[in-house]
């Protein structure tokens, strides 16, 4: 059993103030595999404290000596990657050569975008010819609460951590409870890396707790935070009586928009990036419009893709999909299949259960149901689970209705040999992002939502400024 009860608070490991154990889950066998502390307010006292005197000597400190950190940070990621994606697979069942692939990479991918990014940023500039004397100068937002979620654990620990160093801010990072270890190892990476003391902190907690704690700290100025919509609101809450800046990056229920001159590989790719990370992505396509004229087709490969994935515990190599990361999220995503079969959707592949021979571990079987209406259940809920909801369309307006007739607005996805129709909707679509025709956006390219998306904008420039505060200065001489 792995045992790692300290905290990472001013530049090192300490016990927390008072022995709270928490047992972290191996989803693959329902067993603990770790155990950390969840701390309470004396612990999140002292690290905000050490954060808020790190932040000015870090706030003066040259922004390239911070972008130099960050690629410290960078080089030893690259080193102990395998230690990276061997934490992601246990904490949260991610298959090992996924965790190999795809999540532990997130963290230098990100970090590489957010050097790119910095490298032409102006920190100081001058508003424009027409005001010689006026200077706009990018400050940091100051001492920086983050938490994050379970499901891309790297991916979203290094779009907070990442930009928040290099504008200068301080931080104290909550990551999941549930899926705490790759946070404990980026931690180690980061003292490695050399940061200075109170600049980074980590304080492992539950929602209720230090989640809590964090979003209401009066000495805390802003709380970045990933996962459910119900955390969102509650920390928006607790925030507001000190008025901190909160960014949400929340849920989604992606349309993909597939229409009857779309290439022939469509509805498989779209029924796999649906699957892909077991269905436990934000930003999943997991409500699938498929015009009239290939409707029926569409369903046959969808089934056809779902039955051919297979299903395995996250030691295995190999590019089958994992267990989901939860007793509760395995129990939520049973209840919404059993919910689709009684609102009427025609369950083509998959179902309740586990997979046929699996009896333990929190495993799904990859769903397709057809015939799904949008106002049913699992076409308005995000599962996180590997369910794909398959729903007709006539023509090009009712599919941007449909599609847009939803709570979240984070990504929609076109697939379409028509140029002229894909921008059309590119633009009529609300959504933080489109991807058209399987193309991935490119690296420095802002991630985030609108709607019950949440707000702000992470990775690239977008992300940077995200961690900054603008100030404006008039009587500035230039030479
Ligand atoms: P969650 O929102 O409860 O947890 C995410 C993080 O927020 C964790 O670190 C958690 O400790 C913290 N948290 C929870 N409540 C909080 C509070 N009141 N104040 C401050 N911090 C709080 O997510 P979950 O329960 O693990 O998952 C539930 C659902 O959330 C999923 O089924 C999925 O729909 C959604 N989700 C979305 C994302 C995403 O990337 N957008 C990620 C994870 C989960």
């Amino acid at each position: 059993m792995i045992e790692k009860r300290e905290f990472y608070i001013d530049g090192g490991w300490t016990r927390p103030a008072a022995a709270h154990d928490f047992q972290v889950i191996d989803p693959s066998t329902e067993e603990p595999c770790a155990v950390i502390s969840l701390g309470a307010a004396a612990d999140v006292d002292k690290a905000v404290a050490a954060a808020r005197r790190a932040l000015e000597p870090w706030a003066e400190t040259p922004a390239a000596e911070r972008i130099a950190l960050v690629r410290r940070i960078l080089a030893v990621y690259e080193r102990r990657l395998e230690e990276m994606a061997a934490a992601i697979s246990l904490e949260m069942g991610a298959p090992i050569d996924l965790a190999r692939t795809q999540q532990a990479p997130c963290g230098p991918y990100h970090i590489e975008g957010f050097l790119a990014a910095a490298e032409g940023f102006a920190f100081d500039r001058p508003l424009g010819p027409h005001a010689p004397h006026d200077r706009i100068v990018y400050d940091p937002v100051g001492v920086c609460g983050l938490i994050t979620p379970w499901n891309w654990p790297m991916n979203q620990v290094t779009l907070k951590v990442i930009p928040a160093l290099i504008a200068g801010c301080s931080m104290v990072l909550k990551p999941s409870e549930i899926a705490p270890l790759s946070s404990l190892l980026f931690a180690e990476i980061v003292d490695e890396a050399g940061a200075p003391a109170g600049v980074f902190n980590l304080v492992n907690g539950d929602g209720a707790g230090v989640g809590t704690l964090l979003s209401r700290h009066p000495d805390v100025d802003m709380i970045s935070f990933t996962g459910s919509g119900r955390a969102g609101t509650a920390i928006s809450k607790n925030a507001a009586d000190t008025l901190k800046r909160v960014h949400l990056e929340l849920g989604g229920k992606g349309a993909n928009l597939i229409f009857a001159d779309a290439d022939d590989r469509a509805v498989k790719r779209g029924a796999l990036h649906c699957f892909n990370n077991t269905g436990q992505s934000c930003n999943a396509p997991s409500r699938m419009l498929v015009q009239a004229e290939i409707y029926e087709d569409a369903v046959e490969i969808a089934r056809a893709a779902a039955e051919a994935t297979k299903v395995g515990p996250a030691d295995a190599e190999g590019r089958h999909l994992g267990p989901v990361v939860s007793q509760a999220q395995f129990d939520k995503i049973q209840g919404l299949i059993q919910t689709g079969i009684d609102e009427g959707a025609r369950l083509v592949a998959g179902g309740v259960g586990r997979p046929e021979g699996v009896n333990r571990g929190y495993f799904v079987r990859p769903t397709v149901f057809a015939d799904v209406s949008n106002d049913m259940t699992i076409a308005r809920e995000e599962i996180f689970g590997p369910v794909l909801s398959m729903i007709p369309f006539r023509t090009e307006e009712e599919a941007v209705a449909i599609a847009n007739d939803t709570p979240y607005g984070l990504t929609n996805y076109v697939q379409s040999a028509d140029e002229a129709r894909r921008q059309r909707l590119a633009r009529r679509l609300r959504s933080g992002m489109v991807e058209m025709n399987g193309q991935p956006r490119g690296t420095g390219s802002p991630f985030g939502g609108v709607k019950a998306s949440g707000s702000g904008r992470e990775g690239g420039v977008w992300g940077l400024e995200d961690f900054m505060e603008v100030k404006a200065v008039s009587g500035w001489t230039n030479g």
